[in-house]
């Protein structure tokens, strides 16, 4: 009898080995929580002869709702039917989950069984049921210090040993990761569908990619937008279901007329100095004082030219890169309005500059050289652009807010000197020419980068199509808006409303 019990004890340990292998080839193909449940309970209570059981899980909910935290559910059964489950409420309840949590607390770490008597509540359950379960045995699911779960096993008569224990325990944590794997399966899974869900819902036409351009995943909108059904779409490079050429040929667009205009209009100037510095350099050559003062007063306008073109296109390419940082004050605009009108006062003789505001304004909460900038560029194309010279007029008014959270301001022209309504208090800043005026088809293009309206005066003054860009730039970062109006031949008005108030900004 004795020599057999080695040959039994080894025959044992290979049937918990086979149990095992089922669980963990269980764990990598299953990943359906329920029928994983059902597998581990049933191989449980097959290994040590258990007639019935039970898994209690923590409520799935707790990753999201840690108030739900403490609810157990039962999530499989073994030979109990689910009629009789009421009668096992005292093995359910969330005090009796909290002793065998306590117990298995007390032993962490010490590969002791845990001290978990369940006979009194296992006797009101078999008073319940009016039959016996005898020896009942409760195994916590524990991944690393997570309480997933017990599993309960009961077995009549037969009690369970120490031995059978170690088997379950063991056999416990397995099935403890497996739980836990299915359940972030599943969260992952509940994800995915959600985002699946915003991605068929939105108006807007998405697409996700690989890293190297090959849609993995394509929208109802964006299919039919480029007219392609979704399965023909997926596993094919972007390219070949978003044709993009048009935006490259913008971009190469955007390109030469950025070569042309650098050529031309760096060209014009340094030809001009070098042609006047050669002149006026010559050794065989006398220039009386008047002839070379003329000539270095072309040197230095031309020169000056250059450098604003340069800084034009920096400081386009700046605000490209990084964006535009303002330095912001209280701004009077009367003031700098003013101050910028005494400098070209002195340059413009054709023209009658003309600085009047009814009433005194509020200041506005701006960087003032940003600002300088906006409106020395628009009183220097009304100069510009009204070669006959002429009265260029600049002015203001305050508007207030007519409804607060109204509807956004629209792009309708306003006329010249009437507020109309406006979403937030603002300045409104005109200056006005009487020049050649911009065709409407053109009004809005001209704040358009390297935009210049062709005519015969664009191709001979020098301009890089960029102030204007630049002024809507810097407006546009104020939280204000820029726009004109215009009749051919006429003249132009360019509106410039900046917030007073700095929350808006
Ligand atoms: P640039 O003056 O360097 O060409 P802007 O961006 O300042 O560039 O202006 C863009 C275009 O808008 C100009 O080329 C011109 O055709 C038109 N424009 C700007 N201001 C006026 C104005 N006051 N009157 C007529 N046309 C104008």
């Amino acid at each position: 009898m004795s020599a057999n019990v080695p040959t039994l004890f080894a025959a044992y340990q290979l049937r918990q080995l086979e149990f095992l292998l089922r669980i963990s080839r269980a764990m990598t193909s299953r990943l359906e929580l329920p029928s994983l449940l059902e597998l581990i309970l049933r191989s449980a209570a097959e290994m040590v002869g258990a007639p019935a059981g039970m898994i209690l899980l923590q409520s799935e909910h707790t990753l999201l709702e840690p108030a739900l935290a403490s609810r157990f559910q039962v999530r499989a059964l073994y030979a109990i039917p689910t009629e009789a489950l009421a009668a096992f409420e005292p093995l359910l309840d969330a005090a009796t989950v909290r002793h065998v949590q306590d117990a298995v607390a007390a032993v962490a770490g010490s590969n002791q069984p845990p001290a978990i008597d369940l006979s009194g509540r296992v006797h009101q359950v078999e008073t319940e049921l009016g039959m016996t379960l005898g020896q009942v045995v409760a195994l916590p699911l524990l991944f690393e210090d997570d309480f997933l779960g017990l599993i309960y096993l009961f077995r009549g008569d037969y009690a369970f040993s120490q031995l059978d224990w170690q088997f379950l325990q063991g056999f416990a944590d397995q099935a403890a990761v497996a739980v836990r794997n299915a359940r972030l399966y599943s969260l992952l899974r509940a994800e995915s569908s959600r985002l699946i869900t915003i991605l068929e819902n939105s108006a807007d036409g998405i697409m996700i990619l690989t890293r190297d351009r090959i849609v993995v995943a394509i929208n109802h909108t964006l299919a039919a937008m480029v007219g392609i059904a979704l399965e023909d779409a997926v596993g094919r490079p972007c390219s070949a279901v978003l044709p993009l050429e048009n935006v490259a040929g913008e971009e190469e667009e955007m390109k030469s007329t950025f070569t042309s205009i650098i050529s031309h209009e760096l060209k014009t100037p340094v030809a001009l100095i070098k042609g006047y510095a050669q002149t006026l350099a010559r050794p065989d050559a006398e220039w009386d004082g008047a002839t070379a003062r003329a000539g270095l007063q072309i040197i230095e306008e031309e020169a000056d030219r250059l450098e604003s073109l340069i800084n034009n296109l920096l400081d386009a390419s700046r605000i490209q890169a990084k964006g535009l940082r303002l330095d912001l004050a209280d701004v009077d605009l009367v003031n700098l309005l003013t101050r910028i009108a005494d400098v070209y006062r002195t340059q413009a003789n054709l023209h009658r500059i003309r600085v009047a505001f009814d009433n005194s304004l509020p200041p506005v909460w701006g960087d003032e050289e940003r600002l300088r900038q906006v409106f020395t560029n628009l009183l220097n194309n009304a100069i510009k652009y009204s070669p006959q010279g002429g009265a260029i007029a600049i002015g203001g008014w305050f508007r207030q807010a007519q409804n607060a959270g109204s509807a956004p301001e629209s792009d309708a022209p306003e006329s010249e000197f009437a507020p109309q309504a406006a979403a937030k208090d603002s300045v409104v800043i005109y200056i006005s020419d009487q020049g050649i005026g911009i065709p409407a088809s053109d009004l809005s293009k001209v704040f358009d980068r390297y935009y210049r309206v062709d005519s015969s005066l664009r191709r001979s003054t020098a301009g890089a199509g960029l102030g204007l860009y630049l002024s809507k730039v810097i407006v546009d970062a104020h939280g204000g808006r820029i726009w004109a109006t215009s009749e051919q031949g006429k003249g132009t008005t360019f509106f410039v409303a900046l917030p007073v108030d700095p929350e808006t900004l």
